[in-house]
């Protein structure tokens, strides 16, 4: 019996017949117990004595709800309860930045025109500022939803440059992209920069991962019908199989800068572009992370 009941709750489980003989009184508890499929059921039970001649307690009755639809979706509205106050946060702080950001980027524009000898320095610094523009304003996207421009873009595009972007670094670190592709382009209405987020996030987090360096895979494939996967193959850390269902928590982080947020933001891009992500991962081996799109026809 001990073995259908998780091993979490037997104690609770016990103590709570036990209360139930002491006291000789009803109890209420929630507990998981094993399907004969092997995955667990959140049970809620109500147990009560039966008693017999003398009021002595001859058997006990357990009555069980199945309630594991109602644990999802309070969890489910936990999370996005928690997302909706990091949206709001993240949004505030990015317009506190945005307001000093525009004075200096009116300055160094100013600065340009009148010293042309340091040009190669303002634009510098004026590309820069563009970036942290683009941050903030993917922060403030994330606190209400703006307008987004949906464009049709080539996947593989997006892709290439992310990854153009990224190579310095990758090279400092001694990682390689390895970039396939099959030959077709792959045509999507999207917000560009958010999927370049995207694949920028989840790069970041496997050059993370990759201490010593190697490979990174990164192939784009038709899937399904209409569908296609884009995928990213690390030879990092990995992430042990019971952290799986925590990636895209917000906050949610194993690194000591970390944010945890990447990932979060991620999840929300792909469900904005009616499009999934899973993850495989193996200890010490790598991580797999596959990204289904849908394409247009
Ligand atoms: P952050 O990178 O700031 O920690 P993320 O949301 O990007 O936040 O990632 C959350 C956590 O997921 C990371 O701290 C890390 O533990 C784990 N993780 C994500 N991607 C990988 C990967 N490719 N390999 C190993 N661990 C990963
Ligand atoms: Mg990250």
């Amino acid at each position: 019996m001990s073995k259908l009941i998780h091993p979490d709750d037997v104690d609770m489980f016990k103590n709570t017949i036990k209360s139930l003989f002491e006291n000789n009184e009803s109890q209420s508890m929630e507990f998981r117990f094993k399907h004969k499929e092997g995955f667990w059921i959140e049970f809620e039970s109500h147990c009560m004595p039966v008693r017999g001649e003398k009021n002595y307690i001859e058997n006990t009755v357990i009555i069980s709800r199945d309630i594991s639809e109602r644990k999802k979706a309070e969890e489910f509205l936990l999370q996005s309860e928690k997302l909706s106050i990091v949206g709001e946060l993240a949004a505030g702080v990015a317009h506190e930045i945005r307001n000093p950001l525009t004075t200096i980027k009116g300055f160094v524009q100013l600065f340009k025109r009148e010293d042309t000898n340091s040009i190669v320095f303002t634009d510098l610094l004026l590309s820069e500022l563009e970036r942290i523009e683009n941050i903030t304003s993917g922060l403030l996207s994330l606190g209400k939803p703006q307008a987004v421009q949906m464009n049709r873009s080539d996947l593989g595009e997006l892709i290439e440059n992310t990854l153009e972007l990224l190579s310095p670094q990758a090279n400092m670190n001694d990682i390689q992209f390895k970039f396939s592709s099959a030959e077709s382009p792959f045509f999507m209405i999207c917000e560009k920069n958010q999927l370049k987020q995207v694949f920028l996030n989840i790069l970041k987090n496997a050059m993370e991962a990759m201490d010593e360096g190697g490979d990174i895979q990164i192939n784009l494939r038709k899937g399904a019908e209409g569908e296609c996967i884009v995928s990213f193959q690390d030879q990092g850390c990995g992430i042990p199989e019971e952290l799986l269902p925590r990636l895209g928590e917000p906050f949610y982080t194993l690194k000591e800068k970390g944010t945890g947020l990447g990932l979060m933001i991620c999840h929300k891009i792909i469900k904005q572009h009616h499009g999934s992500i899973t993850y495989q991962s193996k200890v010490k081996e790598g991580t797999l992370i596959e990204i289904r799109l849908p394409l247009v026809s």
